[in-house]
Parts: structure tokens; sequence; C-alpha cells
């Protein structure tokens, strides 16, 4: 089956081209010239993968990504957000909002597909068992679903990788380079404090339903997942 790939752009020319690339990679293409629209074609048909503009006329590129993400269908879908120059100051708050990754504006079309392969070999892993438990936590990697001691864990896209990664290796201690490597692909550039910003995510989604911390920050090294704080 193709893809499904969103994309939200009100920039004509930018979207066509897009179009025309993305076809000819094998997506099957939504384009919404506007936030509004991309919100109603997700629901309409929900995509597999989502390319939205950071500034989009009537509903802005991060609400659109904080709504997808409050949809149950749409909740886990990777989003890669477009930013233009200047906006990057913010772009630790596009991934705060839930976006999985950013590209800044003018970008090839080379930059683009290599982030959106890593980002389809992400959700397209194969091989892995389809549940692990560590302690009191388990992830169902069939049905994307995270329990601690029995309660539901909500978690975005990204702290749902890497909390997969970390439970696939309890109590080994990853390097924020480490990480990066494994859970955004080493031909994404991601600055080592985006993992600081994830991690933060994940542990507060995890310790939401109370016991111990079970991600242990190691001074200097890393992080690591400890399976008896878990
Ligand atoms: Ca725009």
């Amino acid at each position: 089956m193709q893809p499904h790939i969103l994309v939200a752009e009100d920039e004509d020319a930018l979207a066509l081209l897009l179009q025309y690339n993305l076809e000819k990679e094998g997506f099957r293409v939504s384009l919404a010239g506007d936030g509004e629209e991309a919100l109603i074609l997700a629901e309409e048909s929900p995509p597999d993968m989502v390319l939205v503009d950071w500034m989009l006329p009537k509903v802005s590129g991060i609400e659109v990504t904080r709504r997808l993400r409050g949809r149950h269908e749409t909740a886990n879908v990777p989003i890669i957000m477009l930013t233009a120059r200047g906006e990057e100051t913010d772009r630790v708050r596009g991934l705060d909002t839930g976006a999985d990754d950013y590209v800044v504006k003018p970008f090839s079309m080379t930059e683009l597909f290599a982030r959106i392969r890593a980002v389809m070999r992400r959700i397209r892993p194969g091989l892995a068992d389809d549940q692990v438990r560590v302690g009191d936590i388990v992830m169902d990697r069939v049905a994307h679903r995270v329990k601690r001691a029995g309660q539901e864990i909500h978690l975005g896209p990204t702290e749902f990788r890497l909390l997969d990664y970390l439970m696939q290796h309890p109590r080994r201690v990853f390097s924020r380079e480490q990480l990066l490597d494994a859970v955004w692909g080493s031909d994404v550039y991601v600055e080592a404090r985006t993992v600081d910003v994830h991690i933060g995510r994940l542990r507060k989604a995890l310790n939401a339903v109370g016991g111990k911390d079970p991600i242990r920050t190691v001074r200097s090294a890393g992080y690591s997942l400890d399976a008896e704080s878990a």
C-alpha cells in the first residue's frame, strides 16, 4: 500500500514541487493550503506522515500539530515541521508541540527525503518482539501502547521510540549521541539538547502514574532505563 502523506503548505509553488517529488517517490499526497483544510483532510483520511508549514493561514502549523496529536488516529503520526529562516529560535518550541523533526527553508529535496526516509524507517522497524516488559513498564509495539503498573501512558511518537530503544537495553547507559543515532537516525541533524527535551517528556509521562523514576541521568554520560526502579 502506498504511504499517505499530508502536505500543509500555503506557498503554491512549494506545495506543487513537494507533491511532484513525493509522488515520484511513491507517496499518495494530499495537499492542504491552510491549517483548517489540513485538519479536515487528516480526519477524512488519516495520513502516515505529515509535512506542515510553521506559518499557515487560518490555523498555524503548531496548532495543526497539537490538534493532530490530540486525536486518537493521528496521535502518533510522524510530523515534520517546515520552518522559515529566522524562526529557528523557536525550534525547540516546535518540538515541544509534538513535531518529530523540522526542516528549515529553503531546503533541498535530497535533504527533505533523507529526513522522511529516517522517519519512515523508524515507524516500520519490523523484526522486534511485539511486547516487551521492563519492571512494571509494558510496551505493546503492535497496538502502539505503553502501560506502567497497569495504567495507560500517553507518549508522543519520539518518546515512544526512545522508550522502545531504552527498553531493549535496560540498565545500559547511552550518551545523547548514541540515542540520536538510534532513535532519530544518523543521517538526520538534531541537536543533542533535543534528546534532553524528549527524555524530559518521557520521564514526565512515565512518572505521572506514580512509582520511582525509572530513567536515570548519568552525569556527563547520558541516560539509562533502570529496571529495578521500573
Ligand atoms: Ca507559509
